[in-house]
């Protein structure tokens, strides 16, 4: 059993396969571990967005995937007060394709481009030594390594005990459950802003054959106490009102629970010998929850930021710190804009006009479907909601103080009477 290596990732999801995959193309020793034996399911909403397809063509993944996933081109989006828009034939195109998949499917890449894996691996802790790094397992085996890359998701403690990421240890909670035979078109997702669901949204993601992935994300804000199966019950409810759920509609899974870590959030995704990658480096989409594009390319980021260190021969945090630095010029500008969406997004009078006039503007609609894939500019995004919604509100200012006037004409006109 191999125990050294100049580069240990802890974590074989998408960010540290892709870690694994890059080190390994750029001729690097790589030992991949998880606590988990492979194949194994993964609590996710199952979408590729058009951003993480062109991650996994650097993996040379992208042919592969696109044949064994289901592909979508556009959306049902329901307001709080049941309006809705829908969208289809949009550029922008998502792939469905269940986590328990493609993370294998990545996990098998990266070992045949050369990194050794060792599975039901849990590491539990790091050392630090002058010349190398020491991480232990819960059965008390040690690995040495130069630098290891901490991958290990959003669910784990691993990078709070460190130091490195600040409390507290999750921005939201999502759930999902896999559904067969639903009533609906496998070509379209639906997205669902429904009163009991805010802040927050309901999905419904076809993988095809009448099999769906049928899930809730909730965001944490002061005082919020989620209950997360309750909330998927009511949006499995929202369904079954509308027909959505049919007397054939079974559940295929149970329905799992996990929580997500979002926006970079001024956490130190680094320090001497140690780099932060995908939902460890809390580099997940705070509009959408989208965090695959993010766990592939912090992954390919991360293994750029190892073969500095290793060329150099210094893996202090100052070496380090470029990593850091190339997260942050590439998403914060982004996620803080995302996050001003998100909190449009968590208002009802607002979701619902913004749904009214999508459903008579197709370049509103297309643009809220791409935002939400996060595939969009934000800022563009956000100035196009605003102009939208200020025209529309002024409409109506316009349209009450035509009737307010005309009313008191009428007064006016009796008195004169
Ligand atoms: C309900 C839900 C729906 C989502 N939907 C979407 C979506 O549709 N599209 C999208 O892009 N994103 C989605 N996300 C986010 C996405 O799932 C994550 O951002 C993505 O999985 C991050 O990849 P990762 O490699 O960083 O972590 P993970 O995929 O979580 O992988 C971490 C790995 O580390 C292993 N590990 C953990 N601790 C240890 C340890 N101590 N020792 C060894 N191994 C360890 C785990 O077993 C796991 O295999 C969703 C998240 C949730 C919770």
């Amino acid at each position: 059993m191999k125990k050294n290596a100049t580069i240990i990732i802890i974590g074989a999801g998408p960010a540290g396969t892709s870690a694994a995959y890059h080190l390994t193309q750029a001729g690097i020793d790589v030992l991949l571990l998880d606590k988990e034996s492979f194949p194994r399911d993964k609590i996710c909403g199952d979408c590729l967005s058009p951003s993480s397809m062109q991650e996994l063509e650097k993996i040379g993944l992208r042919d592969e995937v696109t044949a064994k996933s289901n592909e979508i081109d556009g959306c049902i989006l329901y307001a709080p007060n049941k309006s809705y828009f829908t969208v289809d034939n949009c550029k922008a195109r998502p792939h469905l394709m269940m986590r328990e998949t493609l993370d294998n499917m990545l996990l098998k890449k990266a070992c045949e481009k050369g990194a050794d894996f060792l599975e039901n691996t849990r590491i539990i802790c790091l050392e630090k030594k002058p010349d190398r790094i020491i991480l232990k397992d819960d059965s008390g085996e040690s690995y040495s390594c130069k630098l290891a890359i901490i991958a290990t998701g959003s669910n784990s403690s691993l990078p709070i005990r460190l130091g490195l990421l600040k409390l507290p240890s999750a921005d939201a909670i999502a759930c999902r459950a896999y559904v067969a035979d639903i009533n609906f078109s496998s070509d379209k997702i639906l997205l669902s802003y429904a009163k009991d669901l805010l802040p927050g949204y309901g999905w419904v993601f076809p993988l095809g054959k009448g099999k769906a992935n049928v899930g809730i994300g909730y965001f944490f804000s002061k005082g919020n106490n989620p209950n997360p199966r309750k909330i998927w019950k009511t949006f499995a409810k929202f369904l079954e009102k509308e027909g959505i759920f049919g007397k054939n509609t079974k559940p295929v899974s149970e329905v799992k629970t996990a929580l997500m870590r979002m926006g970079l959030r001024g956490n130190r995704l680094f320090a001497e010998r140690i780099l932060l990658a995908g939902d460890s480096a809390s580099a997940i989409n705070p509009l959408s929850g989208e965090g695959i594009y993010y766990a592939l390319q912090t992954g390919r980021f991360a293994a750029w930021a190892a073969q500095q260190a290793i060329e150099a021969g210094d893996f202090t945090a100052q070496q380090l710190l470029a990593y850091q630095k190339m997260l942050k010029e590439n998403y914060k500008k982004k996620f803080k804009n995302y996050r001003k969406i998100n909190r449009l997004l968590s208002n009802q009078a607002i979701i619902n006009q913004m749904v009214k006039i999508a459903g008579e503007k197709r370049e509103l609609a297309e643009t809220i479907f791409v935002t939400l894939l996060g595939e969009s500019n934000p800022m563009k995004s956000l100035k196009l909601f605003a102009k939208h919604i200020i025209k529309s509100w002024f409409g109506i200012f316009k349209i009450v103080r035509k009737k307010v006037s005309s009313r008191d004409g009428g007064i006016n006109k009796k008195k004169v009477g």
